[in-house]
């Protein structure tokens, strides 16, 4: 598209004024591997689905556009995405990377980048000493989460590509829990932006698929050859069904943040509830960086309830949320990060960032907020009185 419209119009014109040889408004699905070439030394553009495919193209052309970014790279899963690009690195190399990581981002860190040599160090990125303490001859970039999963700890992603840039090492963020919509890291200095778009930018549930967004030609170009080498691209069929899902992601990210934000204050008053982690809310230690650097909050947050025994009866007696993994879908789930999402990372690495027995990370969805509301509080009624029938409180 030539004119500069406002997010919301472009989310909703993705894949339209892409095929004007019968003006469907949606991309077509090009199944096709092979693509016939003219004559000898030309090409459509188009040699074999792995290297490009028309449909993917529009994608990426769509996802580069919406982060600002030079070139995007469409891959099977957010995992594809990370595994690509950590494949920059070489043997030798070290990463300084967030505390309260993603499970299967440490797990990929730990158990396959270490065995090529590539160490990583965990640090509070939000802290100028621990990045400073942290860096080595050989550390070649930082990874940063913003916010954090499940906590919610902030990183000021402006204050880290400034320290990297000094240092020469580049900044990768994974934006999956913010989406374009609300923040676009690659203004702010970053150089590799990643996105899990199984979450919100798929939006539905219903579609395994990770984005890589560069900015600057040489890495662009260096993450086109690992991207084609490597092989984990998003299929035609898959591309398409983000890209329907992508169409809406401006209403859902709104609706996702004002329900998420209505529950954690409903939560935050409740009594069974210890503690919210939800950087919407004034208190939240990250606010003032969040309102700067995001233009809203995404819909997942976590909360801690007061006695780790509520955490089973609740997850059985909710009925509308659903006990289930994932999260940035438009259906709502809650999870258990110690037991689940981040088993893999070890109880003392765990307890010292506060993923404990009493963490319950909830992905808000787009139901009704008065219903959303009354599963959880008959939930919570229901665990607390279970509890205290077993141990009268004295
Ligand atoms: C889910 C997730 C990933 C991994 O993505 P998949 O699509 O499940 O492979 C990476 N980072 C974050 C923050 C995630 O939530």
């Amino acid at each position: 598209m030539e004119e500069k419209f406002r997010i919301e119009s472009r989310l909703a014109q993705i894949g339209s004024m892409e095929d004007p040889a019968t003006g469907a408004v949606n991309a077509p699905i090009y199944h096709s591997t092979a693509y016939r070439h003219p004559r000898l030394r030309q090409s459509t553009g188009f040699d074999y689905i792995r290297t490009k495919n028309p449909t993917r193209s529009v994608l990426e052309r769509s996802a580069a556009e919406l982060e600002g970014a030079d070139a995007a790279f469409a891959c099977s899963s957010g995992m594809a995405a990370l595994q690509t690009i950590f494949a920059l690195f070489s043997q030798g190399d070290h990463l300084i990377v967030s505390l309260d990581l993603y499970g299967g981002t440490y797990r990929m860190l730990e158990r396959i980048m270490k065995r090529f040599g590539v160490a990583a160090s965990y640090v509070d990125t939000n802290n100028p000493d621990e990045l400073e303490a942290a860096r080595r001859e050989n550390t070649k970039a930082v990874f940063i989460e913003t916010p954090t999963n499940p906590l919610m700890m902030i990183t000021d992603i402006e204050a880290v590509c400034t320290w990297a840039k000094q240092h020469g090492l580049l900044t990768i963020v994974d934006n999956t829990l913010m989406t374009p919509f609300f923040q676009r890291p690659i203004e702010l200095g970053a150089d590799i932006v990643t996105h899990s778009a199984t979450k919100y930018l798929g939006g539905h549930n219903d579609v395994l698929a990770g984005l890589i967004l560069t900015k600057g030609q040489a890495l662009s170009e260096e993450m086109a050859v690992l991207h084609n080498s490597i092989g984990a691209v998003l299929s035609p069929a898959d591309s398409y069904q983000l890209m329907r899902g992508m169409k809406t992601l401006a209403l859902r990210m709104e609706r996702h943040e004002f329900n998420s934000l209505a529950i954690a204050r409903f939560l935050q008053s409740h009594e069974a509830i210890a503690e919210v982690f939800h950087p919407g809310l004034p208190e939240h230690p990250g606010h003032e960086i969040q309102k700067r650097q995001a233009s809203g909050n995404t819909g997942i947050f976590s909360f801690k309830v007061k006695d780790a025994r509520y955490v089973e009866p609740v997850l059985r007696h909710i009925r509308l949320i659903a006990f289930a993994e994932s999260l940035g879908g438009v259906e709502s789930l809650m999870t258990y990060p110690a037991v689940q999402t981040h088993a893999d990372i070890p109880a003392e690495i765990r307890d010292a960032v506060g993923v404990d027995d009493r963490l319950l990370r909830f992905s808000v969805g787009i139901e009704h907020i008065d219903d959303l509301i009354a599963d959880l509080s008959r939930a919570l009624d229901a665990a607390r009185a279970e509890v205290e029938a077993q141990a009268p409180t004295l």
